[in-house]
Parts: C-alpha cells; structure tokens; sequence
C-alpha cells in the first residue's frame, strides 16, 4: 500500500505559502508507516518544531490500473474520506531553500491519519463535496471539491501515467487554505459534509 499526497490543488492554498500555481498536478508520497488509523493519537515528532495540519479530501482505489484516460479515472474509487496531511514546515521550508526532496518533511511515522472510509456514491456530484477541519473546536479550514485546481480523475490521471495504482492505495488530493501549526494536547476533527469523521489528539 502507498500514499499518494497531490501539493497545490487549492489556489488560494498554494498562495498563502507563496507557491505558484502549478499547471499540472504535483504528487509526493508517504510509506504505509505514515498511516495512523482514525482514533488514534498524532505523537509530536521531536525532529521539528513547526508541525503544521492540512486537512484533505481521500480517495481509496479500488482497481489495479496504470495509464489510466481521465474519463475512465471514475471506475479506481469508490470510497473517500478525510486525512490529514501533517507536514514539518521548518524541514520543509529548509528542504525548499535547498531544492531537496521533502521526505523528512513529509513522510515520517504518523504523519498521515486517515479516516473511515465512506461511499463516494453517497454524494450526488464529486464535484461539490466540503469538507473542514476544527482545531479545539474552532473551524480553520473549509474546502470543496469545486475549488479544487485539478479534479479527482485528473489527478487519478496523471499519477497513474508514472505510478501504478493498486487496490488500497490511498490518494491525498490536496488541502485548502488555513493550514497552520498544531501544539501538544491539541484536538483536530475532520468533517465530510456534516459528519464527523475523524478526531486526532496531539500528544
Ligand atoms: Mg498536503
């Protein structure tokens, strides 16, 4: 199983870190011991000092497919769900200056909580469905898939032309704006529409 996480799918989010707007997608990963199953808590990583939470829309594949036409990109998932995208900005910004890959910013242990998974048929049109994330009960950031830069079968597109997708892969497809530091004894939750989907205590 990997993780497949798309950077600078929402406008206004790729601006509020000074990043341009890219015209394709762009696509980092994470190793499955990234993963935290929903309900279990996020442990502070002591490697870093500016942790930062984006939250972002999850898609299961469901299919075996590579060089997968973005019209048939529809028939790889079938369920969603909500994760969080935590991100070690300070390595990240370092990484950044440097031109070098972001994997001790982005893929180390418990850096991407997922939760349940529910039927994407659930919602009448892929192409409106919000979702927002609260932190100690305060709303800070709200997306929908409308906003999104690159669609969901765009995305599933264009990674499958490098990267075979298996059943179980998960795809992180980008967060929105609001995104911002997480201190210990923090609560995140995670809202698809209006369900809770997902709490993390930061420990
Ligand atoms: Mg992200």
């Amino acid at each position: 199983m990997k993780i497949i996480c798309i950077g600078r799918n929402y406008r206004e989010h790729a601006t509020e870190l000074k990043n341009p707007v890219p015209g394709e997608p762009f696509f980092f990963m994470k190793p499955e011991t990234a993963l935290i199953r929903a309900g279990l808590p996020f442990f502070y990583p002591d490697f870093s000092g500016k942790v930062h939470y984006e939250a972002e829309l999850v898609l299961r594949i469901c299919k075996l497919g590579k060089h997968i036409q973005a019209r048939f990109a529809r028939n790889y998932f079938k369920e969603i769900g909500v994760g969080i995208d935590f991100t070690a900005r300070d390595i990240q910004e370092r990484c950044k200056e440097k031109g070098l890959p972001w994997e001790a910013a982005k893929a180390f242990d418990g850096s991407a909580p997922v939760s349940k998974f529910v039927p994407i048929a659930r919602f009448c049109q892929s192409s409106s469905i919000s979702f927002h994330l609260d932190l100690n009960g305060e709303t800070v950031q709200k997306g929908n898939t409308g906003d999104m830069i690159f669609s969901f079968e765009e995305i599933i597109s264009h990674v499958s032309r490098y990267v075979t997708l298996k059943i179980g892969d998960l795809i992180f497809t980008g967060t929105p704006s609001g995104v911002g530091e997480v201190k210990m004894g923090d609560r995140l939750e995670a809202f698809l529409e209006k369900e809770k989907m997902l709490t993390i205590n930061i420990k």
